[in-house]
């Protein structure tokens, strides 16, 4: 099948042993989603429709989840045997890192992968799998458009105070940069925003992005001034398993006197911090907001304060604050972290009023409160799968 024949967008977001993927119409409806787990073990695949309903896996798909290509295949496979005669004209990736220049979305072509492999040393735990997700889908789809969406790109109009750490500058200029992360979640609240509630779209406003990942983003007039992630997604805020800020001196002690390596260090940090590792419980809110053991309720405690400080500090590089947005896991669901969030942040206009709050929204704070509080549910899919039917459309107008 060519492009022309194909209408349907796939998004696909490759992690190192899972692939989530969204079918969307040539008018970008949602029609379905696929989840892949445990790739390269005993792997699973999830079907739905784009209602929230099960599918069930068609009869003749073979399930092979032996590496990222093999999963692609099957979900692919049975995506055709649920929906005949579906023609992929376009893949749109979720790509962590687009280095220091990438501002938006790019097509895949000439030696534009070999580029985005050059940034796998600043994200070494995501980047290669995304790479390895955009191969197997130029491998089962070689005549769609291959379109990258960066988590970096989002972000990249910081102003250099913000861009950098202080560090030697040759540093710098080799990359080492802040970064900040969960763009494409952040541009789709600023789209959100800009239609729903202009009059704020142009203001100053806080997103909390509250998942298993977490950061925060300080817009100004709907583009990102500053972040609390930085170089990598372990920085800012506590998470799920990842520590969130921390001392670099802390890094220098797990070497010197603990005798860790780099590996083991990440691992510490990455999978074993945050939540789980304050807890000693789980990485899941839900779990901990269930629980009454007292490393459930530090571990909220903390999560809370350093939002609540980062807040202070983002209200700072804005200059003032009109708005915060709650989004993500977290954001969207937890009433009892947005109301902790609000509690003692009056004196920057922050209020919560609990009718509204317990309701989910979408605007949580009282009439007339200085601070526009709302819940907006994010959707990154959608985001990528937009750039992805936007810039297809554009190549095929000026052929590569
Ligand atoms: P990811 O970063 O993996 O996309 P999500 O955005 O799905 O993660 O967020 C997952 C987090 O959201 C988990 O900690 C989960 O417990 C939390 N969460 C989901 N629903 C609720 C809820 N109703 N109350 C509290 N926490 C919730």
């Amino acid at each position: 099948m060519t492009t022309r024949d194909a209408t349907a967008v796939l998004t696909l977001n490759a992690g190192s042993s899972s692939l989530k993927i969204g079918l969307f119409s040539a008018a970008l409806e949602a029609m379905a989603s696929g989840h892949v787990d445990r790739i390269g073990g005993e792997g699973s695949l999830t079907l739905r429709r784009a209602d929230g309903a099960l599918l069930a896996l068609p009869d003749g798909v073979t399930a092979d989840f032996s590496d990222h290509a093999r999963s692609l295949a099957t979900a692919i496979g049975a995506l055709r045997a649920l929906f005949p005669g579906l023609g992929i004209a376009a893949v749109g990736h979720r790509v962590v890192h687009g280095g220091p220049d990438h501002r938006g979305p790019i097509v895949i072509r000439g030696d534009a992968l070999a580029r985005l492999a050059a940034f796998e040393p600043f994200a070494p735990l995501h980047q290669p799998h995304n790479l390895a997700g955009i191969r197997a889908a130029i491998d089962a789809f070689p005549h769609a458009v291959q379109v990258a969406c960066f988590d970096t790109a989002f972000h990249r109009g910081h102003p250099f105070v913000h861009d950098t750490f202080a560090l030697p500058r040759a540093l710098y200029d080799k990359g080492v940069r802040r970064y900040g992360f969960h763009g494409l979640s952040y541009d789709y609240v600023s789209g959100a925003l800009a239609r729903d509630w202009p009059a704020l779209a142009g203001g100053r406003v806080i997103v909390a992005h509250l998942g298993n990942g977490a950061s925060m983003c300080a817009m100004k007039a709907g583009r990102s001034v500053a972040s609390t992630m930085g170089f990598s997604a372990l920085d800012g805020l506590p998470m799920g398993t990842r520590c969130g800020q921390l001392d670099p001196g802390v890094v220098l002690y797990l070497m010197q006197q603990e005798g860790m390596d780099a590996d083991a260090i990440s691992d510490l940090l990455y999978r074993r911090s945050g939540l789980l590792g304050l807890s000693d419980l789980s990485n899941d809110m839900r779990r901990l907001e269930a629980s009454d053991t007292p490393g459930a309720r530090e571990a909220i405690d903390h999560f809370v304060f350093r939002i609540q400080r980062e807040i202070g500090g983002l209200a700072a590089a804005l200059r003032g604050l009109d708005g915060v947005v709650f989004c993500g896991g977290i954001g969207e669901n937890s009433r009892m972290i947005r109301a902790r969030v609000a509690e003692g942040m009056g004196w920057l206009g922050i209020q919560v009023d609990p009718g509204r709050n317990a309701a989910n929204g979408p605007v949580i704070s009282p009439d007339g409160a200085p601070v526009t509080v709302l819940t907006i549910p994010t959707d990154e899919e959608i985001v990528i799968a937009r750039a992805t039917a936007a810039l297809s459309a554009q190549k095929e107008q000026v052929p590569a």
